[in-house]
């Protein structure tokens, strides 16, 4: 484990997180999640994003509605997503619009446009390309279903380190998983010089139709503690994760979600609750913030939260933990995850709340809103009838 940014911008988000803290504020954005569109070039299994209508996937959030986005909830970092953004028009000024603003833009991309697309981009310390890449050549095209895109997504770290861009990859860990494989993976990334992992397990969020691949809380924890086995509780390998959220998925850290620190803004708007349930969509992010019934979510409280570990859940959590606990911090940086030893009593589910209906209205009501503002394209869809 090593700093997962350089001490610049590392000190600057860190003096965001603890300004808050000092202020008292309860619940404030780390990084926005944006989602300027939702098609996608690839058709992963146990992707929830890309099964809409061929309407709403050519939905794309604007140049503005990006900006407006950062704007309305300040957090210091974005993570832009989708879909594939390299597939949006204007991705490049979204970024440069992001980074005039002095926010960090981590860009996640399955790569498979990025050797087409790179010139349109320029290093800069406030830039980081994020390639998805779940495993090595046999994991990975399995996991998105078609041969070849690991050497596709490789020879794009390889490009890019070149280039000179900060580049890091993001990894689903996904049931089944073996150790040493994904172990053997995370040393062959570290050989090629990549500049950092964000590691998240895979969890059944509501649209993910692949459900039986997903981890349970129980299995992710020992399957991480397997994995930071190999490399000395994972200080062999540099991860964007903060030490104590990779405690946390080594199960020895109990603790509860704050979804509010990475808001989801897509093309329905705002997410409530998370990232990973989308139980309806407010129109700005304050309205989010000041609508969600909070005490309804999270593990222990809800059945569908019952089995997330996610990293957007989380991640915020322990640094909120980190800053109250620097040693505890100090102590998981400097000596690695533990990986014995009893592990943290995890939350009671005996009294969640069931799981309530899957809400697709919002899917409709977007439908709407297409075809009265576009009459071609109704016209299209009363033709096709
Ligand atoms: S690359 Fe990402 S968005 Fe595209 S299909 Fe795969 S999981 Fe879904
Ligand atoms: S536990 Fe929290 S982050 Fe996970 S699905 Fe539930 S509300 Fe979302």
């Amino acid at each position: 484990m090593s700093m997962p940014l350089p001490i610049g911008q590392a000190a600057r988000l860190g003096a965001y997180v603890v300004g808050k803290h000092l202020r008292g504020v309860k619940r404030y954005p780390l990084v926005l999640m944006l989602e300027p569109l939702l098609r996608c070039n690839l058709a992963c299994k146990g992707c929830g994003k890309i099964d809409y209508p061929d309407e709403i996937l050519n939905q794309r959030l604007s140049y503005e509605q990006c900006m407006e986005a950062i704007d309305e909830c300040g957090a210091p970092a974005v993570s832009i997503a989708g879909g594939e953004p390299l597939l949006h028009r204007d991705m490049p000024k979204i970024v440069q619009g992001y980074i005039a603003k002095k926010k960090f833009v981590i860009l996640c991309t399955n790569a498979l446009l990025l050797k087409k697309k790179i010139d349109d981009y320029k290093p800069s310390p406030f830039f980081t390309w994020s390639i998805h890449l779940d495993g090595d050549q046999v994991m990975h095209d399995k996991a998105v279903c078609q041969d070849g895109v690991f050497e596709v997504a490789r020879d794009a770290i390889l490009l890019a380190k070149s280039k000179g861009f900060r580049t890091q990859i993001n990894c689903t860990v996904f049931d089944g998983a073996d150790p040493v494989r994904l172990a053997a993976f995370f040393d062959e990334m570290k050989a090629i010089g990549l500049d950092g992992i964000t590691i998240s397990p895979g969890y059944a969020y509501e649209r993910a139709p692949d459900q039986q691949h997903f981890l349970n809380r129980e299995k992710t924890r020992q399957l991480f503690r397997d994995v930071f086995k190999q490399g000395k509780g994972g200080k062999s390998w540099t991860f964007t994760n903060s030490p104590l959220f990779l405690d946390f998925l080594a199960g020895n850290q109990t603790y509860e979600c704050t979804p509010w620190s990475m808001p989801l803004r897509t093309v329905f708007g705002w997410q409530k609750p998370c990232y990973l349930l989308g139980e309806g969509y407010a129109k700005t992010f304050k309205e989010m913030m000041e609508e969600t019934d909070w005490d309804d979510y999270g593990v222990g409280k809800y059945e569908k939260c019952a089995d997330c570990m996610v990293h957007c859940g989380f991640e915020g959590t322990a640094t909120a933990d980190s800053i109250r606990h620097p040693l505890k911090v100090m102590k998981a940086f400097m000596k690695g995850v533990r990986t014995d030893g009893p592990m943290a009593p995890d939350i009671d589910l005996s009294k969640q709340r069931p799981a309530r209906e899957t809400f697709s209205t919002h899917v409709e009501r977007e439908l709407a809103a297409i075809r009265q503002s576009n009459p071609a394209a109704r016209k299209h869809i009363a033709g096709s009838k």
